[in-house]
């Protein structure tokens, strides 16, 4: 492989952003919270992990804020669904650090599947004041890019799905539609799960949430409206009633992240499907799946966390995308970053 260079990594002040695109995986034990922090040095919170267990994911989520990122504030705080591991800590965040802004898939008048709903949903609108914006597909979440006059590529992030609809199918025909097989329809709030493209030059990053079987399969078939994709966060904690291979295998990941807990996600059937695509450079997990021999998991060094949640010290995995686009480097805290090269056209 050629030497890989990507300067400059360490020459700026530390109070400066460096150009770069930060994503942090913070470890909130089976749910979800992913940080970016932009080339403009913009912080972007989506989701936030479960409420209670003593503040255990709230401090988690501040500590990289603050303390390793830097950020004195949260600019955007997205909600992805209406589930508890992904907006547990959405209403008591602004306790702990300035939230600017909130968005999510619109409010519900209800959640079936949730009977705290109404009293976690007033929190929300308190702590947003009742100012969230709804998101729909196709909309691009307003970004601030800096103004340098430098020739780098700007950051950009669309909405693909939520609350069911998806972006129009277009775009090339998606070789991998007739792998389709069909799952019980979802009824829960997964299915209606707010999707993420984040675009900078030739590095792409896609989120979806938890969103489920099928409606992955409508935004993916019977074209490939998305793409190809270089950072994958893996659908719905790494269970297998998402991450239909009609999407999974036409985004083409170079790497993946499984934002998994100890006992929850990083399924065998989503690590095998992930395997086999030929692009695929490397698997992370936030957690061993202590249910799951080591053998079939990614190697322990691509594992940020290798305990159950007793004795879980909650590490993050950090990716940070050169500001041309063009690398990638991933890092599972306490560990050696890896080096990754994004192709060049999709
Ligand atoms: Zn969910």
């Amino acid at each position: 492989m050629a030497a890989l260079l990507w300067l400059p990594w360490n020459s700026v002040l530390a109070d400066e952003k460096n150009g770069e695109l930060d994503i942090y995986f913070i470890d909130v034990e089976g749910g979800a919270a992913t940080l970016l922090v932009t080339p403009a040095g913009e912080s972007i919170l989506i989701d936030s992990g479960y409420p209670d267990y003593g503040g255990r994911d709230l401090n988690r989520i501040v500590r990289v804020v603050k303390e390793v990122a830097g950020r004195t504030r949260i600019d955007k705080a997205i909600v992805s669904h209406w589930h508890l591991d992904h907006y547990g800590n959405h209403a008591a965040l602004v306790s702990k650090v300035p939230v600017t802004a909130f968005y999510d898939r619109g409010i519900p008048e209800d959640l079936p599947e949730d009977k705290g709903f109404p009293e976690r949903i007033a929190l929300y609108r308190a702590a947003s004041q009742n100012k969230s914006t709804a998101l729909s597909p196709g909309d691009k979440l307003p970004l601030k890019n800096a103004e340098t006059g430098r020739r780098v590529p700007q950051l950009t992030a669309e909405v693909v799905t939520s609350s069911g609809k998806t972006i129009p199918n277009e775009g090339p025909a998606n070789p991998f539609a007739s792998e389709h097989v069909a799952k019980p329809e979802d009824t829960s709030d997964n299915a209606r799960s707010l999707s993420l493209l984040f675009k900078l030059g030739d590095f792409a990053f896609l989120t979806c949430g938890d969103l489920t079987w099928n409606t992955e399969q409508r935004l993916m078939s019977p074209n490939n409206p998305i793409g190809q994709v270089d950072l994958f966060m893996v659908t719905h904690h790494g269970l297998d009633v998402s991450n239909n291979p009609v999407l999974v295998k036409a985004i083409e990941p170079i790497a993946t992240v499984t934002c998994n807990g100890p006992t929850k996600g990083g399924m065998l059937p989503v690590l095998k499907t992930l395997e086999a695509i030929p692009t695929l450079k490397a698997q992370f997990q936030l957690h061993r799946n202590i249910k799951l021999g080591d053998d079939v998991q990614p190697p322990p060094h691509r594992i940020a966390n290798s305990s159950d949640t007793a004795e879980c010290k909650g590490h993050y995995i950090k990716a940070s995308v050169s500001p041309d686009g063009k690398q990638f480097r991933i890092q599972v805290e306490g560990q050696q970053p890896e080096l990754f090269e994004t192709r060049l056209s999709k």
